[in-house]
């Protein structure tokens, strides 16, 4: 006899966004408790189970759901730092109350926008009880069969340069079947994006991480299309720390996110990570976003003296920029005395610097200097009160332990002391971040990507340059400020220009990237002999770029083949477009929403030599972009 599934004792429960298209179906059958997501009335997620084991009560198994509340929600917010800065979130919001056998409460809250979904689980205090460990959670994403995957990989912990790793630095994968084992054996790092067929694509993630958890993952596929949410793995943090976050009663979990679409649209242009988080302290001061010149990049620690640094903060000034980052070794080889004098010049050029620091520490070996300065309370505010004396503006913090909870409460304490000191953080060899630009106003920026220095590091990186780009507007870079440190006039990645790796992308594909990539504050890799040996028309766009956008809009693209889309700062629209073929890519693109504007048109010309050119878009009819492979369009309205 056949047992229909959701018959006998199924309790369900549905909640839809506001134009009813995005559905979640809760049912609790058989003792367990799961959602599913449909759009348009296509299935996006199946029967996937709720629920966690804790150290005071296991709700996993034998729940009921006792009773719920719906209600809709409704805020608009302005936020800088991000790829919007007006937003208007509304949403559905389902609470409900499972028991488990004991009769202990736990609350599971569905917040469903249009193209967002978040949920997460609340207990209370149980009695005398005040405090919970969470042991595991049930939670897991069940997809569709036609589902491929677009996803990199949980490295090994206590491996890599100076066993630094994991530091979500892994390569994706694209369009895998779900049969795909990650590389290292460990699943999958957040974002992880998934294309369900021909009905659309879902993007999961997670926000609201911060000091009372820790930072998850997914697992490897269990079942042919099960991913379940793993925590961090022992090895981590030189196997220091739990693996088993914990918090104090009431309290809620983060949430997870999962963002819906029939096109690529919703993912681009999501802001779920910042609609379901409130900030967690006001900014000390104005904090200023710009673009800054680090010499590191090209000339690497060498470069890390006196006079170099003079040189990089020439440049900054000569392309009018804002800071100069001075990178590791700072500490030896210019030292505390030189650095004031350092800091005095910038400033009399009109730039501001910000400095390097290790995060370490005992979780890796690391010995650039300084180290053992931002992992302890003590010599960190000692140190920042100095950086604030010099009146450095921020501090580039590299090489972090792993995803455990108490990571997570070291960027959170460097983030709240180094606001207390007026200083911006960037954050290197790192996490992602979780809804960071909204909860900490001086959070300005994360690696968690492989970012530009492996181009430097090895040719594979270059060649594989194009590809990559097409992948991060879509995963990384959609949930988070991305701090790439890219845009290379070089086309050999040494300090003369004449040796070393090769770049293969165009030089207006590298114009594209500062549009393409999203992070508050830009480290361009730009470097003095640019000011000579780079096209003009090149050097003067470099100039006028913002960092700081008002709108995205996704316009077309496919992620690890090509991508356009457009971002609007103040009343102007940059749209960038790159090809990751090996062939010249032709697309008709609507940019129906600019009307007839003029635009300067930057492209790679017959020779893939940049050239910019006026042209009047035309209304109502498509327009034309024709971009070389591994090349790039730019166009910018008056
Ligand atoms: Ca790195």
């Amino acid at each position: 006899m056949l047992i229909p599934m959701l018959s006998v004792s199924a309790q369900e429960m549905k909640v839809a966004g506001p134009d009813g298209k995005l559905q979640v179906t809760v049912s609790n059958h058989w003792g367990g408790v799961y959602y599913s997501v449909d759009y348009n009335g296509k299935t996006m997620l199946e029967h996937s189970p709720l629920g966690m084991q804790t150290n005071i009560g296991d709700f996993t198994k034998d729940l009921s759901v006792t009773s719920h509340v719906t209600r809709p929600i409704e805020k608009t917010y302005r936020q800088d730092r991000i790829k919007a800065s007006e937003i208007h979130y509304q949403a559905n919001e389902l609470i409900f109350t499972v028991e488990n056998a004991s009769k202990q409460k736990m609350y599971i809250t569905f917040r469903v926008s249009n193209n967002d979904i978040a949920f997460r689980y609340t207990l209370e205090r149980i009695g005398e009880t005040g405090s919970v460990v969470v042991k595991d959670e049930a939670t897991a994403f069940s997809f569709p069969e036609q589902t491929t995957t677009f996803l990199t990989p949980q490295s090994d912990a206590m491996i890599g340069w100076k066993r630094t790793k994991p530091s979500y630095e892994e390569e994706y994968v694209a369009d895998a079947p779900m049969t795909r084992i990650s590389h290292y054996g460990h699943g999958f790092t957040f974002p992880c994006l998934f294309k369900i067929g021909d009905d659309g694509w879902v993007l999961l993630s997670e926000t609201d991480v911060d000091s009372r958890y820790c930072g998850s993952r997914l697992s490897d596929v269990k079942e042919g299309s099960v991913y379940k949410l793993e925590f961090p793995m022992p090895e981590e943090n030189n196997g220091n720390g739990t693996v088993e976050p914990a918090f104090a009663l009431p309290g809620s979990t983060p949430w997870r996110t999962i963002t819906v679409g029939e096109t690529l649209k919703p993912i681009v242009e999501t802001t779920v990570m910042w609609d379901v988080v409130e900030p967690r302290y006001e900014p000390s001061c104005d904090y200023r976003m710009g673009r800054g010149t680090w010499s590191w990049i090209l000339w690497q620690d060498g470069s890390i003296n006196y006079d170099d640094q003079v040189k990089y903060i020439d440049l900054a000034a000569a392309m009018g920029y804002e800071y100069v980052l001075v990178d590791n070794w700072w500490d030896t080889n210019i030292g505390y005395e030189r650095m004031e004098q350092l800091v005095k010049h910038a400033q009399s050029k009109g730039v501001d610097v910000f400095l390097w620091h290790s995060s370490s520490g005992y979780w890796n070996d690391i010995e650039q200097g300084p180290v053992h300065l931002m992992d302890n309370p003590i010599q960190r505010k000692k140190q920042m009160k100095w950086l604030q004396k010099l009146g450095v503006k921020g501090v580039k913090i590299d090489f972090f332990g792993g995803d455990k909870q108490e990571t997570m409460r070291l960027y959170e304490a460097i983030l709240s002391d180094a606001n207390e000191y007026g200083l911006m953080v960037i954050f290197h060899g790192c996490t992602l971040p979780r809804g960071w630009e909204r909860m900490y106003p001086n959070y300005v920026g994360s690696e968690a990507v492989l970012a530009s220095e492996n181009l430097i590091f090895g040719q594979h990186a270059c060649d594989m340059e194009a590809y990559n780009a097409t992948l991060h507007p879509f995963i990384r870079n959609t949930v988070g400020c991305m701090e790439f440190g890219g845009v290379f006039l070089n086309k050999r990645m040494n300090r003369g220009n004449d040796g070393g790796t090769t770049r293969r992308t165009t030089d207006v594909f590298q114009l594209a990237t500062a549009v393409l990539f999203q992070n508050p504050i830009q480290n361009f890799a730009l470097a003095p002999n640019n000011l000579q040996d780079a096209p003009q028309v090149c050097l003067d766009f470099m100039k006028e770029v913002p960092t700081e956008w008002d709108e995205v809009r996704y316009i077309d693209g496919y992620p690890g083949k090509y991508v356009v889309l457009a971002r609007r700062h103040g009343e102007k629209w940059y749209v960038a477009a790159v090809n990751a073929g090996k062939e010249t890519l032709k697309l008709n693109a609507d940019l129906s929403f600019l009307g007839e504007k003029v635009v300067s048109w930057y492209a790679d010309d017959k020779n893939l030599q940049p050239q910019m050119q006026e042209k009047k878009l035309k209304a109502g009819k498509p327009t034309q972009l024709v971009i070389a492979p591994q090349g790039g369009i730019v166009l910018v309205t008056e």
